[in-house]
């Protein structure tokens, strides 16, 4: 089967076919660099990350180009600086860091190219004064904007006619603009925050809006019409509207990106978008605190990309038990299993990762009989999507932070139960285990086939 991806653009799933299947170009919207990422930027992470894994395969692992940019330019960041006392770089590059440790706590691979919206104002300039010369674009008291009724099809991608925008947009439009939906490529920066030299003969200095930092990025790395542009459900209006019809004004294109693709929400309560503004956000750093990163990949990963995924404590829970069953199971297989074709071609069909799962889960119900060609292909199916990427012995050996356990404690203590046991005092070996679990200490007791002695493991509880 050939990759069928669901393209916001017209509305259907459609048949991917790369400009140049030598450079297959994808570019995500990133985050805003002002404190830590959320579990739903974490969404859009894995699974963009997924489709960059896929292309790889599919076209070869030096013949794609993830873009990932991150916005360095934003009041948020001012905002923060000025908060902590502290200058923007440092705000930005402590974030990006921590944003970094985030994605790969998340097991998601680095882009292929990561710009940053600060290294690339001399092409949004440039854009700038493409749009005003090819009359898309207007000056306006010390801003530029865009001249929304100057493109015939604004709001193909959202699907929205300008008039009904128009209607829905807030009365108190800026007195500076032409028409109510004009947007902004370049404004004025207040006393404080960061400026640049205007361009289009604007005197004072200024910065870039949001929009065209996106715009000027793709177009810098991925030339004037690329493959895949993605992001969460919440930029199709108005930031990749927007873009796209910068982009397509500026380089006389009919489209800016062939195929446009959307992952819906995570949803902290049912309905309820997670975010900063609405203060309903678990960060992936304390995720990551709590659950080793594979299990939030696996639960970020539990619904199709395009549907909602409602959170909750007891999907990070089933997700973990599922992946101590694959380790369990496949940690220790050969590395030369195949990625079983049931999971390819759930992936292949949009991304269908409930399906994938499932595959995976009927892998490992097989290798549970013994087959061990299941087996190696459970393990190559799952790290190719990002799992069983430690050993058994480092999954299990997994700890939450701030729990610190004293291993030796541990030993002497099961020890002394298993003494216990062979002198048949249950009831000093019954307390030692009840000891052990009022420290979040599970034991587990095999017999070793070869000795006949019992054997006794230990995790901690969850
Ligand atoms: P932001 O920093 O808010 O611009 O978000 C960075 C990326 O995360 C964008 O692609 C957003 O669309 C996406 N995103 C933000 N909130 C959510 C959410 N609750 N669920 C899924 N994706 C989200
Ligand atoms: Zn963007």
């Amino acid at each position: 089967m050939s990759l069928q991806l669901y393209n916001t653009l017209t509305r259907s799933k459609e048949r991917f076919e790369p400009i140049d299947p030598t450079n297959v170009r994808m570019y995500a919207c990133g985050p805003t660099v002002y404190s830590f990422i959320h579990i739903g930027n974490g969404r859009m992470l894995v699974v963009f990350d997924l489709l960059f894994r896929v292309l790889r395969r599919t076209y070869g692992t030096g013949h794609v180009t993830y873009a990932r940019n991150i916005t360095d330019v934003d009041d948020k960041i001012n905002a923060r600086a000025a908060e902590e006392g502290v200058s923007i770089a440092e705000v930005t590059e402590r974030t990006t860091q921590q944003f970094h440790a985030d994605a790969a706590g998340l097991v998601c691979l680095p882009p292929t190219i990561e710009p940053r919206a600060t290294g690339h104002i001399e092409e949004m300039k440039a854009l700038c004064e493409t749009l005003v010369s090819k009359g898309h674009a207007y000056v306006a008291d010390g801003h530029v904007l865009f001249d929304v009724p100057s493109m015939r099809d604004y709001g193909r991608l959202s699907n929205r006619s300008v008039e009904e925008m128009e209607a829905g947009a807030r009365v108190d439009v800026a007195p500076y603009k032409r028409s109510p939906m004009d947007f902004v490529l370049w404004k004025p920066s207040k006393p404080g925050v960061p400026a640049w030299p205007s361009p289009c003969g604007i005197a004072e200095a200024g910065r870039p809006g949001w929009h065209i930092e996106c715009s000027a990025m793709a177009g810098k790395h991925l030339g004037k019409v690329f493959d895949i542009h993605g992001g969460g459900i919440d930029l199709v209006f108005p930031h990749h509207e927007n873009e796209l019809a910068q982009s397509r004004c500026a380089h006389g294109t009919h489209v800016m990106a062939n195929v446009w693709m959307h992952n819906g929400f995570l949803e902290a309560a049912e309905g309820e978008k997670m975010s900063k503004s609405l203060g309903n956000f678990i960060t992936v750093r304390e995720l990551l605190d709590q659950t080793p990163g594979e299990a939030g990949r696996l639960a970020l990963l539990s619904s199709h990309y395009r549907q909602p995924l409602p959170w909750s404590e007891r999907l990070v829970q089933d997700s973990r038990r599922t992946l101590d069953l694959w380790y369990e199971l496949a940690a220790d297989a050969d590395d030369d299993g195949e990625i079983a074709p049931d999971v390819l071609e759930a992936l292949e069909d949009d991304l269908n990762t409930p399906k994938a799962i499932a595959a995976l889960h009927a892998l490992r119900a097989e290798a549970a009989k013994g087959n061990a060609t299941a087996k190696a292909s459970l393990k190559a199916s799952a790290q190719f999507m990002g799992f069983l990427q430690s050993s058994f012995d480092e999954w299990r050996a997994w700890r939450p932070a701030g729990v610190a356990i004293d291993e030796a404690a541990v030993h002497a203590l099961i020890i002394a139960r298993l003494q216990a046991r062979k002198r048949k005092d249950f009831k000093e070996s019954d307390r030692i285990r009840d000891e052990l679990a009022a420290m979040g200490i599970q034991l587990k007791d095999a017999k070793n086939k070869d000795t006949g002695e019992i054997e006794t493991t230990w995790e901690v509880k969850r």
